[in-house]
């Protein structure tokens, strides 16, 4: 699937970063021309795409995603999940190592890296895990993972927090070698036995066990000290806090060499939303408080928190929709996580375009340490892996018709701004009028974003 097309395409009074219209050809895999509208020279048979109004970005990259391949093909599978990316604009997702077997060897990451070439949708860069089994006990084989086809240099035991001092400090002295980076799940677990949802006023009122704040800080705030401390890189994910806001705005006054992340879904909703009792909204973080939500869009805007990453975590039915304590923890987010970004930090006027290209894009890849042209300026002779949005468009939000093959996003029933109208992969629509395209191999069939 990484044969360059040799479809070309011409975009139509497009706004790069939502600045001023240009037309822009992509032929050969790469942007070929940018100019003012009518001026550019189009290749013969380029595909015309009238997009006036229409914003165009680079692709993409999420540092967070679930594909639950191997072990849980009936939540998700490489395929669907890197098509559901597809849809939501993605050109690069992180595949997290809680899969079953973990992602702990160089033989279970370049399976997955192996299956996302096969799918041909993003380019999927595996996340290795930091302990063996994700047990917390032993260094799992970064180094191994590091020198695989797979290329790892994203470490994380995602699902659960690498706890114990000393092995943390031991992976971030280790990843040094090969530039790579630890991602930390901030959870303190003996804070959070039993936690069900945030601690506070909420919990209180419909007797949840609560999961404090506290649990979150004090494992950034330990770890901070330890990249400083070493010297390495680290990597918070998904932060949901005021207080670990501020612990990063901290280290990185101190030139601590730390990067954030915030999910779409810790932009919006708020620990309310657990008054129901619907699972939809049980996750990992919790759901805070209103405060908190405004201290994280803050955040993002002034650059503490480097990027938006979807935590996307698909589930089967009958994980999710039972009552709230036997529930599963997580949130679908690939096909929604641009829109809310639109309309909690662009629609306000907290954020350009621009901004929105590098949490979502440049920062992402960087962070990654990933190749393939992804990240990069929306410039000429560079990699079209580019994502176009109609800003004006809005949506209905339906679990059921979501390409996905999990129903259990928490934005069902809400309408949401923009919408993803084509998304390239070096060139290659992988959706095109707002739907998956799918390819054949003998050229190209569309099919409706309902079908899965
Ligand atoms: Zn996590």
């Amino acid at each position: 699937m990484s044969t360059p097309s040799t479809t070309a395409y011409v975009l139509r009074g497009v706004r790069p970063y939502g600045t001023d219209p240009v037309d822009v050809v992509l032929a050969d895999g790469v942007v070929a021309a940018i100019g003012a509208p009518g001026t550019v020279e189009v290749p013969g048979g380029a595909t015309e795409i009238p997009a006036s109004g229409q914003v165009l970005l680079p692709g993409l990259v999420d540092l967070h995603t679930h594909l639950r391949e191997p072990g849980r093909e009936d939540a998700e599978t490489v395929f669907s999940g890197t098509r559901a990316a597809a849809a939501g604009g993605f050109t690069a997702v992180h595949a997290m190592a809680n899969t079953t077997p973990t992602q702990d060897t160089a033989g279970v990451v370049e399976q997955v890296y192996r299956l996302g070439q096969e799918a041909g949708w993003v380019d999927v860069h595996p996340v290795g895990a930091v302990t063996v089994g994700l047990g917390g006990e032993r260094l799992a084989e970064l180094g191994a993972m590091a020198d695989s086809a797979a290329r790892v240099r994203v470490f994380s035991d995602d699902g659960k927090c690498v706890h114990d001092p000393v092995l943390m400090r031991r992976a971030l002295e280790y990843v040094k070698a090969f530039d790579g980076i630890v991602a930390q799940h901030a959870q303190e677990p003996r804070l959070t036995e039993g936690a069900q949802m945030n601690e506070g006023i909420v919990s209180a009122q419909i007797g949840l066990t609560g999961w404090p704040a506290v649990a979150e800080e004090s494992i950034i705030a330990r770890d901070v000290l330890l990249a400083e401390h070493v010297g390495s890189r680290l990597h918070v994910c998904h932060l949901s806090t005021a207080g670990s806001v501020e612990i990063i705005r901290w280290a990185k006054g101190r030139g601590i060499n730390v990067t954030a992340e915030v999910t779409p879904h810790h932009l919006v909703l708020t620990d309310e939303l657990a008054r129901d009792y619907d699972p939809v909204f049980k996750v990992n973080p919790p759901l805070r408080t209103a405060k908190d939500v405004e201290a994280v869009r803050e955040g993002l805007a002034d650059g503490t928190i480097d990027i938006v990453a979807t935590d996307h975590a698909p589930h089967p039915v009958e994980d999710k929709d039972c009552e709230w304590a036997s529930a599963a923890f997580g949130m679908t987010g690939l096909e929604t996580a641009l829109s809310v970004v639109q309309q909690t930090m662009v629609d306000t006027g907290r954020m350009t375009w621009a901004d929105v290209a590098r949490v979502l894009s440049e920062n992402p890849a960087r962070i990654g340490r990933i190749d393939g042209g992804q990240g990069r300026a929306i410039a000429v002779g560079e990699p079209a892996n580019l994502t176009l949005v109609d800003p004006d468009a809005t949506r209905a939000i339906d679990g059921r018709s979501q390409v996905t093959a999990s129903d259990n996003t928490p934005f069902a029933g809400m309408e949401l701004p923009g919408r993803v109208v084509a998304t390239f992969l070096r060139g290659r629509a992988t959706v095109l009028d707002g739907a998956v395209v799918e390819s054949t191999g003998t050229g190209s069939v569309t099919l409706e974003g309902a079908a899965r």
